[in-house]
């Protein structure tokens, strides 16, 4: 995983610096998740490599505008560049009726689906490589912070262990090293038993305004980066 920082002034923009949008990318592939949406954040993406077509999900903070007012224009633009498969949004539960009225009062119909999240019920939710993990914090609206974990990491066969056990090389190491769990000689043999990690699963937080620094604790259990 890595941060592309799209915006990191608070309430106003400046000639400089865009309102908040921070690019969250997966280690491979092109697939990235946006975290907030300030108003001109997709002018920020122009000077990127990012595409719409691999956005994973857009996941807000809070209400407050300098965190969302992009939106209807990212996924409009989304939509005329011909991005057909649904988007996440995980977002506190305004941001929805908000972006639905913004489409019917705009005459705005994407060619591709939202699926909305509640950040208010505390969801977790898992992306195909990234597990999101959502803390309420405290601040004016409802505010809240998202735990970006990863679920897939590096890892090597333990050979010798696997020798020693009599495992036949073959599928069944195949799937080991992919982390399932599989079945031999009627015992259940479990992944990570047979595999040498070269790096832990990282985490990263990214959390929204919030005046009491200690809802970030749990949060940040096992993080390695805190972005807030
Ligand atoms: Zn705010």
């Amino acid at each position: 995983m890595n941060l592309l920082f799209l915006g990191t002034s608070a309430g106003v923009p400046t000639k400089t610096r865009n309102v908040s949008g921070i690019a969250l990318r997966e280690s491979k592939g092109k697939g990235w998740y946006l975290i907030d949406c300030g108003e001109g954040t997709q002018h920020q993406v122009l000077h990127t490599k990012l595409s719409f077509h691999s956005l994973k999900a857009i996941l807000i903070t809070h209400v407050h505008g300098d965190h969302c007012y992009g939106l209807p224009g990212i996924l409009a633009s989304a939509g005329m560049g011909g991005r057909k498969a649904p988007l996440t949004i995980v977002a506190p539960a305004g941001i929805k009726a908000w972006l639905e009225a913004t489409c019917e009062a705009t005459q705005l119909v994407l060619p591709f689906a939202l699926e909305f999240i509640a950040s208010d019920d505390l969801p977790s939710v898992e992306f195909e490589s990234i597990a999101v993990t959502t803390f309420r914090l405290s601040h004016r609206a409802p505010c809240y912070a998202y735990g970006f974990a990863e679920r897939k990491v590096d890892a090597d066969l333990n050979i010798e262990k696997l020798t020693q056990k009599g495992i036949p090389r073959g599928p069944l190491w195949g799937q080991l090293k992919q982390g399932f769990d599989v079945e031999y000689a009627g015992e259940q043999l479990k992944s990570h038993d047979y595999l040498i990690f070269k790096n832990k699963p990282r985490k990263i937080v990214i959390a929204g305004d919030n005046d009491q620094p200690d809802l970030l604790m749990d949060a940040c259990a096992g993080a390695q980066v805190l972005v807030h």
